[in-house]
């Protein structure tokens, strides 16, 4: 249906039932409600097709129309193995949960597909239903003038007598009206049916789409019908409030009034007071109400309104469940001009000022003084549900609009706490995520939700380098364990990715699908949360970079965008979030108001000079070193004549080096060393965040008024050093894993071994590197317990043995490979004489009897020509860490001591000198007839420490009578194989 039809449908429809006329809105300035339309026809401005837009019904909503309680649905979970990753792999893939919803209708039933989401599977199965059915949802939603006559007997029932005794919040209003006095006894103010019921809300939504921008309508729309059903209610205009023309019976009145509880005690409800002018402080009121009392009566009355019928509500603020609502009076204007018909509507401009703090908070227009409190009737009884708002969660609201206070909020960390500038882990990241933060701000500003869009692009820069490069040549791998190619999680997509990278894009929308802007940073990460976390942050960070100065220029916000990589609509996305945000500003911009900042000692411009306290331990955080603080943020007057506490925390980590801390803490913190203690001043910050961190805020205020500043004690606590691998990133070049696997291939190339077993694979990053190779290798294996590492491995060995099987790959003489779940520490005859068998980095995870063990059944019984076993240098570890050590002179044990919890990764159970390491080896290596070499990589071996990764090659010696195989004769199978691929067999396909 055309736009224009379908508007001249509602019209004519509402005509045609001759109920009551309405008015005519203005769609294309959609700031105002109520507008004249000179010579009376109706304007089709830029944004009609938006607004008039129909909202449609659910394909369950529509089975639910259709059949009611006929249809019935079944939700299940389905485990179905992730498709096409990895066909063939024996590990039970976990991926998400995965729902199937069956639909029973009368005549038939269907299936739908697997969805992640339960409520996804049943409108997925609604939808196939009504395919079948042959209904098209567009088509069968009800008309305008089917909600409009819907509506009408939706308020008919309400004033019945049975809707008194009904479980609905809106009757404990009906019930609370009868105990109103004077004038306004039994009566219903109709803002009360606007907000308590959901089912005029949607009917307006379709009788007239714009409601869905300005709610109040709807108080317009129960009016009208109000007045259409004279016989049973009285709805005088100029009261919005409705009441029974007939008293309800004496018994129904009994009946209803029993539900409720006899608590014969009075309310003392704390709200917030937001005057109109902006200059005007926001106070705390008390809000009394007696027992008989109705609160709507004791919010108008603290407005300066005579009762609560004149009261407008706003929708709820925060969280689903909340009560938290705008109160504020009824502009005058507001009134609906009953007489006028439809053709000739009279101009109704909703006036008064509006409340600028107010609307930024809700998002909703609010005008004039508003008072914000959390009280109302719910769902969850017939008794009043009330909390208090204090000014410290009216100013929680208020940061909440921004990324950055989202994110502090989330920390509970205000004073403290900023919203990183990078993602480089998931296990460094603490507070909310940014992809849920991004998602919170879209509904803040009643945004769509933020859209994703993931791309997978598996080698494709391998690829890509192997084509401008003439020579093969192996793109760098970033390291197995967590590893990244740089601090920022990234994977450099000039250097190459490993196995599969992905990139990701979000768009935001506004609720109307227009787009606000995008973000497609071009830069390739390893784990797909990665890129969405990275992505999400991105537009935060520009967000907050706006907030921080929402009068900036338009040239410089395309500046920033271009910083940050995004691209967006000037035009509406000063639609959507800036009109709101021009509040915030002037809030910040209150801070300080009149003080003198020269009139007291602020440190922070010199932080070099600060006091740190306590002996130096020698532990100190560098960038990406997780710390742990403990810290207090007190309100100091000058000369510290008076403190008051605002934040204190016993133990708060963050990672140095990404701004996940304010920026002088960092400073600061950055010349500690764990154990020592620091207190400084800062200058205040915004005004917002001082109260929304007081606890008292009656006392902040108060030093509000005194010149001060804010002091900051902090102790630290703990120094996490940063995962090994992005240490050795930072130092080496090509990283240690590429160094690793370059030695291997040396050693393959020269013994020309034709097998190879890779013991303790993790994610295959030796075994795929090897594939980039052309070498001897036919037969290669891999094993390790850890199922979650082997999976990965067979997926980047699928993907490229079997996906990308180029005839001309450097990995041709490949015959076949095998994965193994099993402990390196049993035998298995399967690997048996194979050549060469590599051990990389593995032997510090298993406790040292497990690795003396492991080396005695690898000689003993696997017996490969060949064995390589790297393991860190213990020694090299001051050179990775920055030296630690205590001075010369002392005690050498407690040297050792101190440093004894400083490995490479915390999951190492040892980490050998050299020395530790060529005993183990020399002794493995004459027990078993085997000769020894030492070397490694990174570092040289005739330098001080030596060389980062120790390698050991052993190399088997001749036995008299050695036939190459072990002691076992049995064939003992005691791995169990996950994976296995055969050049000879077709590929295996699910
Ligand atoms: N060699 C790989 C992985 C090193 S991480 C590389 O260089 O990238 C250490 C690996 O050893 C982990 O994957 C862990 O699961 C594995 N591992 C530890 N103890 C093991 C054992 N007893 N048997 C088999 N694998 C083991
Ligand atoms: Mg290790």
């Amino acid at each position: 249906m055309s736009v224009p039809t379908l508007l001249s449908h509602v019209c004519t429809s509402l005509h045609i039932l001759n109920t009551i006329d309405f008015c005519l809105l203005q769609f294309s300035k959609l700031t105002d409600w109520f507008i004249q339309t000179p010579g009376g026809h109706m304007e089709t401005g830029g944004s009609l097709a938006q607004a008039i837009r129909k909202p449609t019904l659910t394909p369950k909503a529509i089975i639910h129309q259709r059949f009611g309680s006929n249809a019935s649905y079944t939700v299940k979970e389905v485990e179905e193995p992730a498709q096409n990753e990895c066909p063939g792999l024996a590990i039970l893939q976990k991926g998400p949960c995965l729902y199937r919803c069956t639909l029973e209708l009368p005549d038939f039933t269907v299936v739908s597909d697997s969805f992640k989401k339960k409520k996804d599977a049943e409108q997925s199965a609604a939808q196939m239903a009504l395919e079948k059915l042959g209904i098209k949802p567009s088509a069968d939603s009800p008309t305008a003038e089917e909600a409009w006559r819907e509506l009408i007997a939706r308020v008919k029932y309400i004033f019945s007598n049975e809707f008194l005794s009904a479980l609905h919040p809106l009757s404990s209003h009906f019930k609370a009206a009868l105990r109103r006095i004077g004038d306004a006894n039994g009566s219903v103010p109709a803002s009360v049916i606007a907000i308590c019921d959901g089912k005029p809300n949607n009917l307006c939504k379709i009788i007239n789409p714009t409601v869905e921008s300005h709610p109040f309508l709807v108080l317009s729309y129960i009016m009208r019908a109000a007045a259409g059903l004279q016989e049973l209610v009285v709805s005088p205009e100029e009261r919005l409030s409705i009441w029974r023309k007939d008293p309800y019976p004496p018994d129904v009145i009994e009946s209803s009034m029993s539900q409720q509880s006899n608590v014969a005690e009075c309310i003392t409800i704390m709200a917030i007071y937001i005057p109109c002018s902006p200059e005007k402080a926001v106070e705390p009121v008390v809000l009394n109400i007696s027992t008989t009392g109705y609160y709507l009566d004791v919010i108008a009355q603290k407005l300066g309104l005579s009762d609560g019928n004149m009261v407008l509500i706003s929708r709820t603020i925060g969280k689903a469940s909340s009560e938290t609502r705008f109160y504020f009076e009824a502009p005058k204007s507001y009134l609906l001009d009953m007489s006028s018909d439809l053709l000739n509507a009279k101009v109704v401009t909703l006036g008064g000022p509006l409340n600028a703090r107010a609307t930024y908070i809700c998002g909703q227009d609010i005008y004039g003084d508003s008072i914000l409190a959390s009280v109302g009737y719910t769902w969850k009884g017939q008794d009043l549900f009330y909390e208090d708002v204090t000014l410290q969660s009216y100013y929680r609201m208020l940061i909440s609009k921004t990324p950055n206070g989202v994110y502090k909020l989330s920390r509970e960390a205000i004073l403290a706490a900023e919203l990183p500038l990078t993602f480089t882990s998931k296990t460094n990241w603490k507070g909310s995520f940014p992809r849920e933060i991004l998602s919170s701000f879209c509904r803040q500003y009643r945004l769509s939700e933020p859209v994703f869009c993931i791309s997978d692009s598996p080698l494709k820069a391998s690829l890509e380098l192997s084509k401008s490069n003439k020579k093969p040549e192996v793109p760098e791998t970033a390291e197995q364990e967590g590893g990244y190619a740089n601090g920022n999680g990234a994977v450099d997509s000039k250097s190459g990715g490993f196995g599969s990278s992905f990139t990701c894009e979000v768009k935001i929308y506004s609720r109307c699908q227009d787009l606000i802007l995008e973000c497609a940073p071009n830069i390739l990460y390893k784990k797909q949360n990665d890129a969405v976390q990275s992505v999400s942050l991105k537009v935060l960070s520009w967000l907050n970079a706006f907030f921080k100065d929402t009068a900036m220029p338009l040239e410089k916000q395309k500046q920033l965008a271009n910083v940050f990589g995004i691209k967006f609509c000037p035009q509406n996305f000063s639609k959507e979030v800036v009109q709101c945000a021009s509040v915030y500003n002037c809030q910040q911009n209150d801070t300080l108001g009149g003080k003198d900042p020269e009139s007291y000692d602020v440190v922070e411009n010199d932080l070099s000079s600060v006091n740190i306290e306590g002996p130096e331990s020698g532990l100190c955080p560098s960038g990406g070193s997780l710390l742990c603080v403990s810290y207090s943020v007190s309100l100091v007057t000058k000369g510290e004549l008076q403190k008051e506490l605002l934040e204190s925390i016993e133990e708060f980590e963050f990672e140095m080096g990404t701004g996940a801390v304010i920026p002088c803490l960092e400073v600061v913190v950055s010349q500690m060393s764990v154990g020592q203690s620091v207190c400084f001043y800062r200058e205040l910050p915004p005004e917002d965040l001082v109260l929304a961190a007081a606890k008292d805020s009656e006392n902040a205020l108060a030093f509000l008024s005194l010149p001060c500043c804010l002091e900051y004690s902090i102790i630290l606590l703990r120094v996490t050093e940063p995962p090994e691998d992005r240490m050795e990133q930072a130092l080496f070049s090509p990283p240690l894993s590429k160094q690793r696997v370059e030695y291997a291939v040396r050693q393959i190339k020269e013994s020309c071994v034709t097998s190879l077993v890779d013991f303790g694979c993790g994610s295959g990053s030796l075994l795929e590197s090897l594939l980039e190779y052309p070498t001897s290798l036919e037969t290669i294996a891999g094993v390790d317990i850890s199922q979650k590492s082997l999976s990965r491995a067979a997926k980047v060995l699928h993907s490229k043995l079997v996906m990308k099987s180029d005839p001309d790959a450097p990995c041709k003489s490949i015959k076949s490979a095998v994965l193994y779940d099993g402990s390196i520490t049993d035998f298995d005859s399967r690997l048996c004489g194979f050549d060469l068998g590599t051990c990389l980095e593995v032997i510090e995870h298993m406790e040292e009897d497990q690795a003396c063990l492991f080396g005695d059944i690898v000689l003993s019984s696997f017996r490969p020509r060949i064995l390589i076993v790297s393991t860190p240098n213990y020694e090299y570890n001051v050179i990775l860490q920055k030296s630690t050590l205590t001075s010369q002179e002392d005690d050498p044990e407690e040297k050792i001591q101190s440093q004894s919890c400083k490995f490479r990764n915390h999951d190492h159970k040892f980490e050998w000198t050299r020395e530790q390491f060529k005993h183990w080896a020399s002794e493995l290596a004459v027990r078993h007839n085997y000769n020894v070499e030492f070397s490694g990589v990174g570092g040289a071996a005739d330098q001080e420490p030596g060389y980062a990764s120790q390698i050991a090659v052993f190399r088997r010696g001749i036995l008299p009578k050695d036939d190459g195989h072990g002691e076992h004769e049995d064939s003992a199978c005691h791995y169990k194989a996950i994976w296995e691929w055969n050049r000879s067999k077709p590929p295996l396909t699910n």
